[in-house]
Protein backbone atom coordinates (compact mmCIF):
# COMPACT_ATOMS: atom_id res chain seq x y z
CA UNK A 1 0.00 0.00 0.00
CA UNK A 2 1.13 3.70 -0.76
CA UNK A 3 -0.40 7.06 -0.48
CA UNK A 4 0.35 10.71 -1.12
CA UNK A 5 -1.39 14.10 -1.53
CA UNK A 6 -2.19 16.21 -4.27
CA UNK A 7 -2.61 19.16 -1.76
CA UNK A 8 -3.79 19.96 1.53
CA UNK A 9 -4.77 22.97 3.17
CA UNK A 10 -8.08 25.47 2.67
CA UNK A 11 -7.52 25.92 -0.67
CA UNK A 12 -8.35 22.44 -1.50
CA UNK A 13 -8.01 18.66 -0.43
CA UNK A 14 -6.77 15.31 -2.21
CA UNK A 15 -5.24 12.37 -1.26
CA UNK A 16 -4.73 8.94 -3.06
CA UNK A 17 -4.47 5.80 -1.45
CA UNK A 18 -3.66 2.52 -3.91
CA UNK A 19 -3.30 -1.23 -2.87
CA UNK A 20 -2.32 -3.42 -5.43
CA UNK A 21 -4.61 -2.02 -8.51
CA UNK A 22 -6.95 -0.35 -6.58
CA UNK A 23 -7.07 3.62 -6.34
CA UNK A 24 -9.28 5.66 -4.24
CA UNK A 25 -8.61 9.62 -4.10
CA UNK A 26 -9.70 10.81 -0.86
CA UNK A 27 -11.81 14.01 -1.59
CA UNK A 28 -11.14 16.13 -4.47
CA UNK A 29 -11.15 20.36 -3.24
CA UNK A 30 -9.72 21.18 -6.65
CA UNK A 31 -10.91 21.50 -10.15
CA UNK A 32 -10.72 18.43 -12.98
CA UNK A 33 -7.70 20.20 -14.89
CA UNK A 34 -5.97 20.91 -11.60
CA UNK A 35 -6.84 17.46 -10.37
CA UNK A 36 -5.26 16.22 -13.61
CA UNK A 37 -1.90 17.91 -13.22
CA UNK A 38 -1.61 16.97 -9.54
CA UNK A 39 -2.35 12.96 -10.59
CA UNK A 40 0.03 13.65 -13.60
CA UNK A 41 2.74 14.69 -10.93
CA UNK A 42 2.68 11.34 -9.29
CA UNK A 43 2.74 9.43 -12.25
CA UNK A 44 -1.36 8.71 -12.51
CA UNK A 45 -4.12 9.78 -15.35
CA UNK A 46 -7.60 9.81 -13.88
CA UNK A 47 -8.70 6.94 -15.92
CA UNK A 48 -6.68 4.93 -13.03
CA UNK A 49 -8.84 5.71 -9.90
CA UNK A 50 -11.37 3.53 -8.87
CA UNK A 51 -13.53 5.46 -6.63
CA UNK A 52 -13.66 8.51 -4.87
CA UNK A 53 -14.20 8.54 -1.20
CA UNK A 54 -16.13 12.10 0.49
CA UNK A 55 -15.12 13.52 4.19
CA UNK A 56 -17.52 16.25 3.96
CA UNK A 57 -19.37 18.88 1.95
CA UNK A 58 -16.81 21.70 2.73
CA UNK A 59 -15.71 23.11 -0.91
CA UNK A 60 -12.19 22.37 0.10
CA UNK A 61 -12.98 18.78 0.09
CA UNK A 62 -15.67 18.68 -2.69
CA UNK A 63 -15.34 21.33 -5.35
CA UNK A 64 -14.13 18.77 -8.12
CA UNK A 65 -15.73 15.66 -6.50
CA UNK A 66 -18.54 15.46 -8.86
CA UNK A 67 -16.75 17.22 -12.18
CA UNK A 68 -14.07 14.18 -11.96
CA UNK A 69 -16.88 11.56 -11.49
CA UNK A 70 -18.89 12.03 -14.54
CA UNK A 71 -16.00 13.11 -16.46
CA UNK A 72 -14.64 9.74 -15.77
CA UNK A 73 -17.63 7.55 -14.73
CA UNK A 74 -16.08 7.17 -11.13
CA UNK A 75 -18.37 6.23 -8.24
CA UNK A 76 -18.52 8.33 -5.30
CA UNK A 77 -18.66 7.08 -1.96
CA UNK A 78 -20.68 9.26 0.79
CA UNK A 79 -22.73 9.70 4.11
CA UNK A 80 -26.25 10.38 3.73
CA UNK A 81 -25.78 13.79 5.52
CA UNK A 82 -23.13 14.41 3.01
CA UNK A 83 -25.42 13.07 -0.17
CA UNK A 84 -28.18 15.53 1.06
CA UNK A 85 -25.52 18.57 2.11
CA UNK A 86 -24.47 18.51 -1.74
CA UNK A 87 -27.20 18.59 -3.58
CA UNK A 88 -26.01 22.12 -5.09
CA UNK A 89 -23.04 20.90 -6.52
CA UNK A 90 -23.96 17.10 -7.57
CA UNK A 91 -24.81 16.12 -11.05
CA UNK A 92 -27.36 13.73 -12.04
CA UNK A 93 -24.97 11.76 -14.29
CA UNK A 94 -22.58 11.25 -11.17
CA UNK A 95 -23.03 7.90 -9.41
CA UNK A 96 -23.03 8.19 -5.66
CA UNK A 97 -23.18 5.05 -3.01
CA UNK A 98 -24.20 6.11 0.53
CA UNK A 99 -22.34 4.54 2.91
CA UNK A 100 -22.92 3.89 7.21
CA UNK A 101 -20.32 6.29 9.03
CA UNK A 102 -19.67 3.48 11.34
CA UNK A 103 -19.32 0.79 9.08
CA UNK A 104 -16.29 -0.70 7.05
CA UNK A 105 -16.90 -1.46 3.04
CA UNK A 106 -14.23 -2.76 0.38
CA UNK A 107 -13.78 -1.61 -2.80
CA UNK A 108 -11.25 -4.01 -4.50
CA UNK A 109 -7.98 -4.12 -2.46
CA UNK A 110 -8.73 -1.66 0.35
CA UNK A 111 -10.57 -2.35 3.14
CA UNK A 112 -12.16 1.67 4.21
CA UNK A 113 -13.16 2.20 8.12
CA UNK A 114 -15.22 5.41 7.88
CA UNK A 115 -15.50 7.12 11.36
CA UNK A 116 -17.40 10.28 12.94
CA UNK A 117 -15.78 13.45 13.64
CA UNK A 118 -16.78 16.60 15.38
CA UNK A 119 -16.73 19.35 12.49
CA UNK A 120 -19.38 21.97 11.54
CA UNK A 121 -20.84 19.87 8.75
CA UNK A 122 -23.80 17.79 7.98
CA UNK A 123 -22.51 13.69 8.51
CA UNK A 124 -18.38 14.53 8.26
CA UNK A 125 -16.38 11.40 8.41
CA UNK A 126 -12.36 10.62 8.26
CA UNK A 127 -11.20 7.07 7.17
CA UNK A 128 -9.30 4.42 8.18
CA UNK A 129 -7.52 2.57 4.92
CA UNK A 130 -5.99 -1.02 5.31
CA UNK A 131 -5.16 -3.71 2.15
CA UNK A 132 -5.00 -6.26 4.80
CA UNK A 133 -1.15 -5.77 6.05
CA UNK A 134 -1.02 -2.12 6.96
CA UNK A 135 -3.55 0.94 8.75
CA UNK A 136 -3.32 4.15 7.29
CA UNK A 137 -5.21 6.36 9.46
CA UNK A 138 -6.41 10.09 8.10
CA UNK A 139 -8.02 12.30 9.93
CA UNK A 140 -8.46 16.30 9.26
CA UNK A 141 -11.48 18.72 10.06
CA UNK A 142 -12.18 17.55 13.27
CA UNK A 143 -12.24 20.04 16.54
CA UNK A 144 -11.62 17.69 19.19
CA UNK A 145 -10.00 14.35 19.54
CA UNK A 146 -12.99 11.94 20.73
CA UNK A 147 -12.27 8.40 22.66
CA UNK A 148 -13.47 7.23 18.83
CA UNK A 149 -11.21 8.47 17.46
CA UNK A 150 -8.15 8.00 19.20
CA UNK A 151 -9.40 4.23 19.05
CA UNK A 152 -9.89 4.16 15.76
CA UNK A 153 -6.17 5.53 14.88
CA UNK A 154 -4.59 3.06 17.65
CA UNK A 155 -1.67 0.96 15.98
CA UNK A 156 -1.77 2.60 12.41
CA UNK A 157 1.60 2.51 10.14
CA UNK A 158 1.07 5.71 8.53
CA UNK A 159 -0.90 8.59 9.82
CA UNK A 160 -1.99 11.75 7.67
CA UNK A 161 -2.82 14.09 10.80
CA UNK A 162 -4.65 17.51 10.97
CA UNK A 163 -2.43 20.36 11.92
CA UNK A 164 -4.47 23.19 11.61
CA UNK A 165 -3.26 26.39 13.58
CA UNK A 166 -0.81 27.31 16.07
CA UNK A 167 -2.99 28.53 19.03
CA UNK A 168 -0.79 31.55 19.56
CA UNK A 169 -0.59 32.79 15.56
CA UNK A 170 -4.75 32.22 15.23
CA UNK A 171 -5.46 34.51 18.39
CA UNK A 172 -2.89 36.98 17.22
CA UNK A 173 -3.99 36.64 13.32
CA UNK A 174 -5.87 39.34 11.34
CA UNK A 175 -9.40 36.87 10.94
CA UNK A 176 -12.51 38.22 12.50
CA UNK A 177 -13.14 36.98 16.14
CA UNK A 178 -16.25 34.66 15.20
CA UNK A 179 -14.08 33.03 12.54
CA UNK A 180 -11.40 32.65 15.12
CA UNK A 181 -14.07 30.95 17.40
CA UNK A 182 -15.11 28.49 14.40
CA UNK A 183 -11.68 27.22 13.41
CA UNK A 184 -10.72 26.73 17.35
CA UNK A 185 -13.97 25.33 18.93
CA UNK A 186 -15.14 21.88 19.18
CA UNK A 187 -16.48 21.65 15.64
CA UNK A 188 -13.30 23.56 13.76
CA UNK A 189 -10.11 22.43 13.22
CA UNK A 190 -7.08 20.74 15.31
CA UNK A 191 -4.50 23.16 16.63
CA UNK A 192 -0.87 21.75 16.76
CA UNK A 193 -0.56 21.00 20.27
CA UNK A 194 -4.05 18.91 20.20
CA UNK A 195 -2.85 16.80 17.26
CA UNK A 196 0.42 15.98 19.16
CA UNK A 197 -1.43 15.06 22.13
CA UNK A 198 -3.47 12.73 19.96
CA UNK A 199 -0.02 11.07 19.77
CA UNK A 200 0.65 10.94 22.66
CA UNK A 201 -2.74 8.42 23.35
CA UNK A 202 -2.05 5.79 21.04
CA UNK A 203 0.39 3.46 20.06
CA UNK A 204 2.83 4.41 17.78
CA UNK A 205 5.06 1.93 18.05
CA UNK A 206 4.26 0.77 14.43
CA UNK A 207 4.56 3.81 12.79
CA UNK A 208 6.53 4.19 9.30
CA UNK A 209 5.13 7.33 8.26
CA UNK A 210 3.85 10.60 9.96
CA UNK A 211 2.43 13.73 7.68
CA UNK A 212 0.92 16.67 9.08
CA UNK A 213 -1.77 18.17 7.32
CA UNK A 214 -4.24 20.60 6.14
CA UNK A 215 -2.03 23.52 7.66
CA UNK A 216 -3.47 26.97 7.33
CA UNK A 217 -1.19 29.49 5.25
CA UNK A 218 -2.10 32.40 7.71
CA UNK A 219 -2.44 30.74 10.80
CA UNK A 220 0.63 28.12 11.25
CA UNK A 221 4.04 27.60 9.80
CA UNK A 222 5.21 23.71 9.00
CA UNK A 223 8.68 24.41 11.00
CA UNK A 224 5.66 24.93 14.36
CA UNK A 225 3.46 22.32 13.22
CA UNK A 226 6.75 19.46 12.80
CA UNK A 227 8.11 20.72 16.25
CA UNK A 228 4.88 19.97 18.30
CA UNK A 229 4.69 16.59 16.76
CA UNK A 230 8.19 15.82 17.11
CA UNK A 231 8.27 16.68 20.69
CA UNK A 232 5.32 14.23 21.38
CA UNK A 233 6.93 11.70 19.51
CA UNK A 234 10.47 12.05 20.89
CA UNK A 235 12.06 11.93 17.10
CA UNK A 236 13.69 14.17 14.74
CA UNK A 237 12.24 16.28 13.35
CA UNK A 238 13.49 15.35 9.75
CA UNK A 239 11.67 11.98 10.27
CA UNK A 240 8.19 14.37 9.73
CA UNK A 241 6.77 15.81 6.49
CA UNK A 242 3.89 18.59 5.60
CA UNK A 243 1.89 18.44 3.30
CA UNK A 244 1.41 21.70 1.67
CA UNK A 245 -1.18 23.28 -0.53
CA UNK A 246 0.48 23.42 -4.00
CA UNK A 247 2.18 19.77 -3.87
CA UNK A 248 0.71 17.96 -1.01
CA UNK A 249 3.53 15.39 -0.81
CA UNK A 250 5.17 12.57 -3.06
CA UNK A 251 4.19 8.90 -2.51
CA UNK A 252 4.87 6.95 0.81
CA UNK A 253 5.07 3.43 0.85
CA UNK A 254 4.26 0.98 3.33
CA UNK A 255 6.51 -2.11 4.05
ZN1 LIG B 1 -11.05 21.21 5.14
ZN1 LIG C 1 -14.27 21.18 6.71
Amino acid sequence: MRFASLGSGSQGNALIVEAGTTRVLLDCGFSVRSTCQRLARLGLQAEQLSAILVTHEHGDHLAGVFSLARLHGLTVYLTHGTYMASARHRLAAACCRIIDGQHAFVIDDLEIQPYPVPHDAREPVQYRFTDGRHYLGVLTDTGTVTEHIVDTLRACDALVIECNHDRDLLARSRYPAVLKQRIAGRYGHLANEQAADLLCQIDVSRLQHLVAAHLSEENNRPELAVRALAQALGCAEEWIETADQQTGFDWRQLN
